[in-house]
């Protein structure tokens, strides 16, 4: 979480400069609040408390560090995944399939946004399908997230195609073509952050 909030702010002005020209130019902005609430959320809490505590009460903090529309999108998640693995210190490579299965039909659940749409669900939605299809063959659990991450990083570039259906740039229409959405780059960054995370340990 912590590389996470650090990787985000590093690339705030990346994430803006693609909001700003299919969007208002604030998602870095939006985002690094959010996850710097993430960052103080860790420092706060006792060292005792568990991974549902943790998320439900980084889910709280991002809503209220955000005002726009990724805010009540990954405080739904957070919740969502918090719930998943409530009362676990540590979590198996099962609860981290939970995990990532609550968190990702939060989002989509809250924004009601489909593949194509061109928003964050572009990249989540094929990621957690490759997730749950590698461990569904008994693969490799960072081989699982390695599958996850290419199918999210195919999903990110494919936005690029799209005309946005959903969110502030549905204003644009056919102008939102030929650029990438800042939501899918963010929850690209997200998910290769936690991937590489997992890769360091054991
Ligand atoms: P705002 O549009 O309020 O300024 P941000 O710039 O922080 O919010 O975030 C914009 C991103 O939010 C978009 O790039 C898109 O990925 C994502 N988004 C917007 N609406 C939805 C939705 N209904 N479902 C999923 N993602 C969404
Ligand atoms: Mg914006
Ligand atoms: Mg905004």
């Amino acid at each position: 979480m912590l590389t996470i909030a650090y990787t985000i702010d590093r690339d705030k002005d990346y994430l803006s400069e693609l909001d700003r020209k299919t969007g208002d130019g604030d998602h870095g902005i939006t985002m690094s609040l959010g996850w710097r609430a993430i960052k103080e959320t860790m420092h706060d809490l006792p060292e005792e408390a568990d991974c549902g505590t943790l998320c439900k009460t980084a889910g709280m903090k991002f809503l209220n560090a955000v005002g726009s529309s990724v805010g009540p999108l990954y405080a739904t998640a957070f919740m969502r995944a918090g719930a998943a693995v409530n009362g676990k210190k540590f979590l198996t490579e099962s609860d981290l399939l939970s995990f990532w299965t609550a968190f990702v039909n939060g989002i989509v659940e809250r924004g009601q946004a489909v593949v194509g749409d061109k928003t964050m669900v572009d990249v989540w939605a094929p990621a957690l399908d490759s997730l749950r299809e590698h461990y569904a063959l008994g693969n490799d659990v960072h081989a699982c997230f390695r599958a996850a991450v290419s199918a999210g990083q195919a999903g990110m570039i494919a936005t690029a195609d799209m005309v946005s259906r959903k969110g502030r740039s549905s204003r644009l229409g056919d102008r939102s073509l030929s650029h990438q959405d800042p939501g899918a780059a963010s929850a690209y960054l997200i998910l290769s952050v936690f991937a590489d995370m997992l890769e360091t340990l054991n």
